[in-house]
C-alpha cells in the first residue's frame, strides 16, 4: 500500500524562524550526510523519510558529496522525491551545498564561480529539482575573492536554481564579510551552519551566535549530538554498526574511559530531566531560542523519533547547564 503522510504531521513540531527572514523551519532537521550512500539499503532510507516529515520536519539537508560515494545521497533522496515524497514538494525545504572535494581537478571544490555554479547544476540533476531552497557555500575559501563567491550564490538564486543561499562553517569576521556583500547584491544570506554541541563550543567563544542575532540571520546546527557520542550507545563499548565503528570521520580514539565517564554522568543529568541524553543534548543546543534549528544525522528512524522528543522539554535551570558544564568535555 502507497504511504501517506501523518495528518497531524504539523501539530508535532515546533517551527522557528530562520533569524529575520519570512521562512520557518523546524526546530529538529534531518541531514542525510550519513546513512544515505550506496551501502544503507534503500528501504531504510525511505523509513526515515518517511518517519521525519511524519513528525513535522520538513528540512532536509543534504551536499554534493553527501554518500559514500559522493553524490549518491542526492540521487537517492530524489528516488525518494519521485515516490514517497510526489506531490509534497511545496511542504519541504531542501538544501544543498558545494565546497569540499567533489571531481578531480581545480574547478571540483572551495568557491569560485566556475565550481558552485557547476556543483549547483549537478546536484539539482541528481534530485531531479527545478530548485533547491537552500544552496550553502560549505566552506570558506581562503583562495577565492569573497566578492566571487558571494555573486556566485547571488547568481545562483537570480537564475532560479536557489530560493535562498546560506554559509557553512564561517567564523564571525568572514560571516559579517559575506553577509554584507551578499546584501549589496540584494540576496541576503538567509542562515549560517556551523557545528555546536555541548563538546563543541566554538560559535560561543568565536561570537558567531551574537553575530547571526546581530545581523538577522538564522542558525542550524550540524552534529548536536557530537555524531552519537551525546547518546548512550557508547557507554557499553562500540556497537559493530555504529559511526564509531566506521572509523572514518567519528575515530575509535574519540571513544575514551575519561570521555565515556563523562557521558554518563551526562546521562544521570539527562534522566533527572526525564529525557534521553540524546533529547538534552538536542535541547541543550536548542536552549533560550537562539537556535532556529539542530540538525540532527539518523542511522535508522527509531533515532529520528526519540530526538524529536526533545522538543517536550527545553527548558534548563541554571543548576542543570552548571552540572553540564561539570562534564560536557573533551
Ligand atoms: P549528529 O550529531 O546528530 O549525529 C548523528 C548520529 O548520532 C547518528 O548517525 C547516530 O549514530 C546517532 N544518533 C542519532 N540519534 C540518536 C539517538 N536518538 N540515540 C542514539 N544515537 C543516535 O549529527 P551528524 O554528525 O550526523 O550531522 C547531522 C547533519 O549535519 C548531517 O547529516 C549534515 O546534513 C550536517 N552536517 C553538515 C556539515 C557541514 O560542514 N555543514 C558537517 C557535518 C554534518 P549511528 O550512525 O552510530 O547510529
Amino acid at each position: 500500500m502507497s504511504w501517506q503522510p501523518a495528518s497531524d504531521r504539523y501539530a508535532k513540531m515546533k517551527y522557528n524562524r530562520t533569524g529575520r527572514s519570512g521562512l520557518k523551519l523546524p526546530a529538529v532537521s534531518l541531514g542525510l550526510w550519513h546513512n544515505f550512500g550506496g551501502d544503507t539499503p534503500h528501504d531504510r532510507k525511505v523509513d526515515m523519510c518517511r518517519t521525519a516529515f511524519d513528525l513535522g520536519i520538513t528540512h532536509f539537508d543534504l551536499a554534493n558529496n553527501y554518500g559514500p560515494p559522493p553524490g549518491s545521497a542526492e540521487t537517492a533522496f530524489g528516488e525518494i522525491l519521485r515516490t514517497d515524497f510526489a506531490g509534497l514538494r511545496d511542504e519541504l525545504i531542501i538544501s544543498s551545498k558545494a565546497g569540499y572535494d567533489m571531481w578531480p581537478g581545480p574547478y571540483g571544490e572551495w568557491g569560485s564561480r566556475k565550481y558552485l555554479i557547476a556543483s549547483c547544476d549537478q546536484s539539482l540533476k541528481r534530485m531531479g529539482l527545478d530548485y533547491v531552497d537552500i544552496f550553502y557555500s560549505h566552506r570558506f575559501d581562503p583562495d577565492t575573492p569573497l566578492e566571487e563567491t558571494c555573486a556566485a550564490l547571488d547568481h545562483i538564486v537570480r537564475s532560479g536554481r536557489a530560493l535562498y543561499v546560506g554559509i557553512s562553517s564561517y567564523n564571525s569576521q568572514r560571516t559579517r564579510e559575506a553577509a554584507a556583500i551578499l546584501k549589496e547584491l540584494g540576496t541576503p544570506c538567509l542562515i549560517h551552519q556551523p557545528s555546536y554541541s555541548m563538546l563543541n563550543r566554538w560559535v560561543e567563544d568565536d561570537g558567531l551566535v551574537d553575530t547571526l542575532e546581530d545581523l538577522g540571520i538564522g542558525s542550524i546546527v550540524f552534529s548536536p549530538l557530537a555524531q552519537g557520542m551525546l547518546t548512550t550507545k557508547y557507554l557499553g563499548g562500540i556497537p559493530t554498526d555504529s559511526r564509531a565503528a566506521q572509523n572514518h570521520f567519528l575515530k575509535r580514539d574519540f571513544i575514551r574511559p575519561s570521555i565515556l565517564e563523562n557521558i554518563q554522568k551526562l546521562n544521570e543529568i539527562a534522566e533527572k530531566r526525564g529525557q534521553t541524553l540524546a533529547q538534552m543534548a538536542i535541547a541543550w543546543v536548542l536552549r533560550g531560542g537562539r537556535i532556529t534549528s539542530a540538525l540532527i544525522g539518523a542511522s535508522r528512524s527509531s533515532q529520528i523519533v526519540d530526538c524529536v522528543k526533545a522538543l517536550d522539554n527545553l527548558e534548563f535551570t541554571a543548576e542543570e547547564l552548571k552540572d553540564i558544564d561539570v562534564y560536557a568535555r573533551e
